[in-house]
């Protein structure tokens, strides 16, 4: 299958679709959830429970939940009913009593602002390696949340994925620091990671080992690759510092076509961000996700592009940026979206050594 797909090629109703769904989704709910998922406390009470001490959980429940990515009480706690009857075949009534209990047993609730100050603590920014780029992100990309890039083809969302990862494990705060590449595109290249190590005089095998690359061959593999992340971290320990998905959207896209599937399409995304957000939170890693745009070929005024996924990947990422191509080969970013920072613009060149001024 042919990944990369013309903008040209994009029928013209796609975003009349797009926005039929965004009408139907409840905005309104899933802030709520993601409210929660940000916020609640996480601490464990006493000693550390599995899965396998929740009541009305066998063994082979128990494997069932761990196949799909509920390994943890916390995963467990925050998943809705209808995943873990989904997970495990067993009754809704059921499913509720299992996250009740992994809710008892973790303090779940409000968490007061001095708490989520500290929490804001251990908040680590990854630099673009551009002062300009890392100053209008507040300090570079945040651990704790997701970011997302919409750019056309070309317009450097890749490049800036491999420039992270580097930079990710040259953080000098972190012991071992892990980067998980989920690559959907096949436009990983170790050789440019290589390049812009090199630039950086690092020691270029430990960073290729250091970065763990899943390639996705359709979206529920995409998903299936998310759900191992979890237990890489838990289970293998490995101190996981960011996680790129490139490309976010592309494999969803392909394979929903047509108005009947875009509400499944949506639906798989939305679970899909939440399994991301879930990770950056719980785990205070950086997330990147690159996205695609389409043509808005009703938008005379402004730019004419606007991104895949509607507001389900527009709500779930904590910041969004633009990126689009400028003169002479430039690309300009542009935060769109952002909890706490101003609406800004940098530009710059995309060089071998990555980043560069103007
Ligand atoms: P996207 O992922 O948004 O489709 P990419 O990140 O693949 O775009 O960006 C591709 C562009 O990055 C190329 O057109 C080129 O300008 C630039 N680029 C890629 N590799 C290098 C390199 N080694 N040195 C300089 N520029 C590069
Ligand atoms: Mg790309």
């Amino acid at each position: 299958m042919k990944a990369h797909i013309n903008l040209e090629e994009i029928p013209m109703k796609e975003k009349d679709e797009d926005e039929t769904m965004v009408e139907e989704f409840d905005d309104e709910q899933f802030q709520l959830e993601k409210e929660e998922i940000n916020t609640s406390a996480v601490k464990k009470k006493g000693k550390e429970i599995t899965i396998n001490d929740l009541p009305g959980i066998g063994p082979a429940t128990a494997e069932k939940l761990i196949a799909v990515g509920f390994g943890t009480v916390m995963a467990i706690a925050v998943a809705t009913p209808g995943e873990i009857v989904e997970a495990c075949g067993i009754s809704e009534a059921g499913a509720r009593k299992i996250i009740n209990a992994a809710r008892d047993n973790l303090e779940m609730g409000f968490e007061s602002g001095d708490q989520i100050l500290k929490k804001r603590e251990r908040v680590i920014k990854l630099s673009t390696g551009h002062k300009g780029f890392d100053a209008m992100m507040g300090g570079g990309f945040e651990t704790g949340a997701i970011t997302e890039i919409y750019a056309e083809f070309g317009g450097g969302k890749t490049q800036i994925g491999h420039i992270l990862a580097v930079n990710a494990l040259a953080l000098e705060s972190e012991k071992n620091p892990v980067v998980v590449y989920v690559d959907t595109e096949n436009t990983f290249r170790p050789e440019r990671i290589k390049q812009i190590a090199d630039g950086k005089g690092m020691d270029v095998d430990a960073v290729l080992k250091s970065i763990k690359v899943g390639r996705a061959y359709n979206s529920d593999h995409q998903m299936l690759l998310v759900d191992k992340i979890e237990e890489m971290i838990t289970e293998q320990h490995l101190n996981v510092k960011l996680i790129v998905i490139d490309s976010l959207t592309a494999h969803f896209r392909a394979e929903f076509v047509g108005r009947g599937t875009l509400a499944d399409r949506q639906q798989k995304l939305n679970k899909h961000m939440h399994a991301l957000l879930r990770l950056a939170d719980t785990h205070n890693v950086c997330v990147y996700v690159t996205n695609q745009v389409m043509a808005k070929p009703d938008q005379f005024f402004g730019d004419p592009t606007q991104a895949i996924g509607g507001h389900i990947v527009g709500h779930a990422s904590t910041f969004r940026i633009y990126l689009r191509k400028g003169k002479k080969g430039s690309r300009v970013a542009k935060l769109v979206d952002s909890p706490s920072l101003p609406e800004a613009e940098v530009a710059f060149y995309l060089t071998e050594k990555g980043l560069q001024d103007i």
